[in-house]
């Protein structure tokens, strides 16, 4: 069964009274597993379909089926506890409480949830993102790329079904950009589903498939190769 389908999804905004088209019928399965890179211009269209894939917005139109469950016909409860429980976060802005040591900000989704054996989980998660050891830090005592390894840490410490990545290599150098693409792919390799939002195409070869918007609709949907090992040579 497909993890995710959209079909025919339609959005459209209510401004001052006009009516903004952000989608204009996106269909788009995606299997368990799949590492797939969002691309297109600003205004395309991406992060609304990021918010509709999150449960974080609804479509105006068109089915959305998560695991098989139509979630358009969800509550809000409904929809926010699949939210909690399914997926897991990373924006540009790394969003972490800045007074609260790493581990408590990754043991958050858990408190909402209700689990209980928090504090494992929390250091398991940072172990497999290799903050094990700065479990204790502030976000203020921690680089960017640390900062956004602690929101991994945090998206994937309830297991969730699915990682929504808007950007997460925005505000990162290259180096603490390559440390985040390498985590990502050892997510993946590990079973993880990934959906990653870049305007990056070096970021983006990182991915297994690249669905690629313009105004509102998929205009490109095709597999990415395995980059090749380079062995030797320049690189590029
Ligand atoms: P992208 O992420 O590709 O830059 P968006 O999904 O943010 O594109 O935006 C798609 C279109 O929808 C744009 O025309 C944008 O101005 C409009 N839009 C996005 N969010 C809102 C909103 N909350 N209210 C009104 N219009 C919006």
């Amino acid at each position: 069964m497909p993890l995710i389908e959209l079909e025919n999804v339609e959005k459209v905004y209510q401004m001052d009274g006009l009516e903004v088209p952000a989608l204009r019928g996106v269909t788009l399965t995606i299997d368990p597993g799949e590492f797939v890179a969002i691309m297109g211009p600003s205004g395309s269209g991406k992060s609304t379909c990021m918010n509709i894939l999150g449960c974080l917005d609804r479509p105006t139109a068109g089915t959305y089926r998560l695991e098989g469950v139509d979630v358009t016909t969800l509550h809000d409860t409904a929809l926010a506890r699949l939210r909690n429980r399914r997926f897991g976060f990373v924006f540009q802005s790394y969003n972490l409480l800045p007074r609260t040591p790493a581990v408590e900000n990754v043991e958050l989704p858990m408190v909402y949830a209700g689990v209980t054996d928090r504090r494992p989980r929390a250091l398991a998660a940072l172990d497999a993102v290799g903050l094990r050891a700065r479990a204790r830090h502030l976000p203020t005592q921690l680089s960017g790329g640390e900062q956004q390894r602690v929101t991994f840490a945090r998206a994937i410490v309830m297991s969730p079904a699915i990682v929504l990545a808007d950007e997460p290599t925005g505000n990162l150098d290259s180096t603490a950009a390559g440390e985040i693409m390498s985590l990502m792919e050892r997510l993946s390799h590990q079973g993880m589903t990934i959906v990653l939002v870049t305007h990056d195409a070096e970021i983006a070869a990182h991915a297994r498939r690249l669905v690629q918007f313009r105004d509102g609709r998929i205009v490109r949907d095709e597999p990415l190769r395995r980059r090749p090992e380079r062995v030797g040579g320049p690189a590029g």
